[in-house]
């Protein structure tokens, strides 16, 4: 299983700005101050709003335009309520389980689940699909729960390693097996609208646990995605 509290030590000598440019995480936990559910989510709103409303004032806006007066309160609640509220564990998916019974124990791809998320450096898209894919132990899940836990962790700030892996680590946790296996395809907004402005590259990680470490598995799962075997997947962080 995987360690949840898992750091990476060599980003210890790194400067904020080297971590930002280069997308590195420090942990597998989004961190999370102790405090961070002591507001509500309007009195959250309201914050947001006041905050926001002083970066466009600060850039020089006039908020006294028709189109630009409700922003503050629309991007704070898109923050809440939407885009973000993934951080809020009271919204994470109620996941029910079903019992095995017909005795399937292939493994099940679900693939090309689209998901937006939004990177944690610069606050701007990323969008990308996810697959997944696990060999049932004593229990199913619904499929469509597969895609509600990919939303889910989706809608934090993220880093796409990290996503990948609590992604990985909620369903290993749930379906009580390490045999998950899941490839992350995504598209970073900050890397083609702004710095090196790539708009031509994706960026892809893999998490392949249990049964899935072993090549025969993997090259199933791939083939199933249609991906070359040997295509440029980065095998990050594995436990
Ligand atoms: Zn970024």
């Amino acid at each position: 299983m995987l360690n949840a509290n898992k750091n990476f030590s060599n980003t210890l000598l790194l400067t904020d700005d080297d971590i930002g440019e280069d997308h590195l995480m420090t942990s597998l936990e989004t961190p999370m101050r102790p405090d961070a559910f002591d507001l509500s989510d309007e009195e959250k709103m309201e914050r947001i709003e006041h905050h926001f409303r002083e970066i466009m004032l600060t850039m020089g806006l006039d908020l006294t335009d028709d189109s630009l007066r409700g922003t503050p309160k629309r991007v704070a609640k898109m923050y809440v309520q939407e885009i973000f509220s993934g951080l809020n564990p009271k919204n994470k998916p109620k996941v029910a389980l079903f019992e095995n019974k017909y005795g399937y124990h292939e493994m099940l791809v679900e693939k090309d689940i689209t998901f937006y998320s939004n990177c944690e450096h610069h606050f701007v898209p990323i969008i990308g699909k996810a697959h997944i894919a696990y060999m049932a132990n004593g229990s199913v899940i619904g499929l469509s729960k597969l895609n509600r836990i990919v939303q889910y962790f989706a809608k934090r700030p993220q880093v796409q390693e990290r996503l990948t892996m609590q992604i990985a680590h909620q369903l290993c946790t749930l379906l009580g097996t390490d045999d998950v296996a899941i490839i992350v395809d995504a598209h970073h907004l900050c890397v083609s609208s702004r710095g090196v402005q790539d708009v031509n590259s994706s960026t892809i990680t893999a998490y392949y646990g249990g049964a899935f470490m072993k090549e025969a598995k993997k090259y199933e799962f791939l083939q199933y995605l249609n991906l070359p075997a040997k295509s440029k997947v980065s095998e990050v962080l594995q436990s």
